[in-house]
């Protein structure tokens, strides 16, 4: 049967008809040269939002967490993230094959980490160890069901890497889900954080693309490493112009994902085959399948039925809410998983 409704990521959106005139109209240069206008225009718009003085726009969110983290580290440091982290777990081992640092692991509930948990894995200057020089979080946590951090547990990290001489970058490839739910502004992150990538390409809906903010030395920094990741790209504003677009219209609209979100676990947590259901923040929901199931099997149930989504272990089952997702298409989702079998 024929996939009705895509729940797998929230990557796999196309874009709408209005992006791809914003897309087409694009003025564009070579931006090697420092000649697109376009994809300026979105550097200098995201930089300003969240409050930091430069921006640099790369074909993917790994792109931009693994510059960042190679900016922030040299070889034989020590990132500390959570266990759950992308950085750490969906980027291919890049911190050990770009930056040549090895990581450390915190164990946060649903993958959010506070200054408790960090403070003692940071190492004390000693030939034995590596050095911590950074630490990295998610918001929202991916592998946490969309968990958000809130500002206010932000600040004290922030505080504990700066007295420490650490620093802070956050893999915000979903950053404006957890602005929505928080209520949280932009425009106060900034002061927190020495990078924060942003991805285009998530629940924003862009083709392609996201953007790393830092300061201008950093960015400067930055390009150069780009340039040598092969990650230079020249007419690149077409492809800006659709971070542009998703900025200006699709933001706001991240609310509907996380109530649709919720509609979801709702309807899951009232089916015989489900155990138990990740409280819903975003618009992620994780979910449990009874003991006397494989998560493969009643994924390939709901395939057979057109509806689409991953397991995350053979237990667990991961359901993204995006723009492609209509109301009418979650009701069709809820469907299928009432009539499962
Ligand atoms: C998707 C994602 C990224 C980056 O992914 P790309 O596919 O490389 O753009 C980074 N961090 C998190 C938490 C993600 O979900």
């Amino acid at each position: 049967m024929a996939i009705l409704v895509d729940l797998r990521s929230d990557t796999v959106t196309k874009p709408t008809s209005g992006m791809l005139d914003a897309m087409m109209s694009a003025k564009v240069g070579d931006d090697v040269f420092g000649e697109d206008e376009t994809v300026s225009a979105l550097e200098a718009k995201l930089s300003a939002l969240f409050n930091m003085e430069a921006g640099m726009f790369c074909p993917s969110g790994t792109m931009t967490n693994q510059i960042a983290i190679k900016c922030f580290t040299k070889p034989m440091d020590e990132v500390i993230c959570d266990q759950t982290a992308h950085v750490y777990r969906y980027e291919g081992g890049g911190i050990a094959y770009h930056s040549m640092s090895s990581v450390r692991l915190l164990n946060g509930p649903r993958g959010i980490i506070t200054p408790e948990m960090i403070e003692p894995e940071i190492n004390e200057p000693n030939i034995h160890y590596p050095d911590s020089t950074l630490v990295v979080l998610e918001n929202t946590v991916n592998k946490g069901g969309g968990a958000c951090y809130k500002r206010s547990q932000i600040e004290p990290i922030s505080l504990l890497c700066k007295n420490k001489g650490l620093r802070l970058h956050l893999d915000g490839a979903r950053i404006f889900n957890a602005l929505i739910a928080t209520g949280d502004q932009a425009k106060d992150y900034g002061q927190y954080f020495d990078g924060l990538s942003v991805c285009l390409s998530k629940g924003l809906g862009a083709p392609v693309g996201s953007v790393l903010l830092s300061s201008n030395e950093t960015i400067k920094r930055a390009i150069k490493i780009r340039k040598v990741f092969g990650g230079g790209m020249r007419q690149a504003g077409y492809l800006a112009a659709a971070g542009i677009y998703a900025l200006d219209h699709h933001i706001d609209r991240l609310a509907d994902d996380h109530r649709h979100a919720k509609v979801l676990a709702a309807a899951l947590a009232g089916v015989t085959y489900v155990i138990s259901v990740m409280p819903v923040e975003t618009n992620i929901v994780i979910f449990e399948v009874s003991p006397e199931f494989n998560a493969a099997e009643i994924v390939e149930l709901f395939n057979t039925k057109g509806l689409a989504c991953n397991t995350t272990s053979n237990k667990t089952i991961r359901m993204v809410t995006h723009l492609g997702v209509s109301a009418a298409l979650i009701d069709m989702a809820i469907e299928i998983i009432k009539n499962l079998k």
